[in-house]
């Protein structure tokens, strides 16, 4: 595609583009009477306007129904969470079987951890990348306390070459490599949060697996945003939210993935509930429990289905939409961003600012995010965007991120965006 820097081109692109219509799905927060740049769907989606009356007939279900709604609700809650096997089993490439929807991410990855952080004296580390999520962090550090060992021999955390931002694959092989019989998990992000960057998982959990070592993902920021085959690249674990790209709404449930080679494995050590119980002896309320076929085996309670409704109501719109075709449109619109702010730094004289994007360039490296390097005051053209209406976010130390979501950003959203962040640099 060849780009230009002008509104023309940018309104142009948007009249052709087939997921055109997506945009009016959504809830836009306002600036000064009009809709705001909104870049932030990698931290919280917007709101689907269907997830109001998802929610309200869930809410009518339980008014009318009291407790029978688990069987007469519009949507059976008994089964509530069955609805969502399919349509999740396609956005992370899993048989319907190994995928499941239940509490949050950090609560999931613990969880998850039981089964599959099983460290031994002679295999108890864990291979991370450096700049991963703080949650996760804490997370690893806290799973290898708990099972008696030292997170500063414990926990090897994968640095960029110096003078880098990205991990290059090579340099992560090697390492687990290196680490390989000492490593009990290598749990990475699918897409790292800072840099945007898209690991390699295919060759990732091949590696690992060749040393003896598990391999789990957190695709908080992979999920509805990049192309995912779980199951074909042998992943054994992963998990995710649901709030990011896949618009569910604050603190929404989050989703996992258990591969089935593990799913009927009943000596894999987990925390069970009830709601892992096989359903055709769930309700006899007996004593020993039997784990239902699969990632169903690993849920522990009743479906929280109000927090649900509003994630149906966000998937069904994924469903129609396809996620093949929402990555060709992200490519094209996070490409388009890319050239934006090259032109910028083109037009920018050597005593003015530069910016340098420290997402890699290569399409197969990234998501739809693109992370930006201010050489000076970042922060303050962060806040001179928010003033003018651009949601992007800061993160420290550095960092601004920037996510044109392709199922309700446009490439008059990004033209837009260049405008007003070329005249912030050029004022300041
Ligand atoms: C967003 C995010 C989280 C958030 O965890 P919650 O348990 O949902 O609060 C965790 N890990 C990663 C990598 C994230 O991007």
């Amino acid at each position: 595609m060849t780009y230009q820097n002008t509104l023309e081109l940018a309104k142009n692109l948007d009249l052709n583009d087939p997921l055109k219509q997506y945009r009016s799905s959504f809830l836009f927060p306002q600036h000064d009477g009009n809709d705001v740049l909104y870049f932030c769907g990698n931290s919280l989606g917007l709101q689907p306007k269907s997830v109001r009356d998802h929610i309200n007939m869930e809410l009518d279900d339980w008014a009318k129904h009291g407790v029978e709604g688990h069987f007469q609700a519009t949507n059976p809650w008994f089964s509530y969470h069955e609805n969502f096997l399919e349509p999740l089993s396609k956005l992370v490439g899993a048989m319907s079987s190994e995928v499941g929807l239940m509490n949050s991410l950090t609560t999931n990855l613990h969880l998850l951890m039981v089964s599959f952080y099983r460290p031994t004296k002679e295999r108890f580390k864990i291979i991370c990348e450096d700049d991963c999520f703080p949650s996760d962090s804490y997370v690893l550090a806290s799973q290898i306390k708990y099972h008696g060992y030292d997170p500063n021999d414990a926990l090897i955390r994968l640095k960029p070459r110096v003078g880098e931002y990205c991990l290059r694959t090579e340099d992560i092989i090697n390492e687990i490599k290196k680490h390989g019989n000492s490593l009990a998990l290598v749990m990475m992000g699918g897409v790292n949060y800072y840099t945007g960057q898209v690991f390699d998982m295919k060759t990732i959990a091949r590696v690992s697996h060749e040393t003896g070592a598990m391999c789990g993902f957190d695709l908080a920021h992979a999920v509805g945003n990049i192309g995912l085959e779980l199951h074909e690249w042998n992943v054994d674990f992963a998990c995710w939210c649901t709030y990011k790209y896949l618009n569910s709404g604050p603190g929404g449930v989050s989703g996992y993935f258990v591969h089935d080679r593990h799913g009927n494995n009943p000596d894999l050590p987990r925390f069970v509930g009830w709601w892992g119980n096989d359903p055709a002896t769930r309700f006899k309320m007996g004593k020993e429990f039997v784990p239902a076929y699969g990632a169903g085996g690993w849920q522990l309670s009743n479906a929280p289905v109000l927090a649900m409704a509003a994630h149906k109501a966000s998937l069904e719109i994924f469903e129609e939409a396809g996620l093949e075709n929402l990555i060709i449109k992200s490519k094209n619109l996070t490409g388009y961003l890319e050239f934006i702010i090259e032109t910028i730094n083109q037009s920018l004289n050597k005593t003015q600012n530069s910016i340098t994007v420290i997402t890699p360039k290569e399409q197969s490296e990234r998501g739809c995010q693109l992370s930006l390097i201010f050489e000076k005051n970042g922060r303050s053209i962060h806040h001179e965007l928010t003033k003018n209406g651009i949601i992007a976010d800061w993160r420290e130390p550095n960092v601004i991120r920037l996510a044109p979501a392709p199922l309700y950003n446009t490439y008059e959203d990004v033209y837009r965006f260049g405008e007003i962040l070329s005249s912030i640099i050029v004022g300041s």
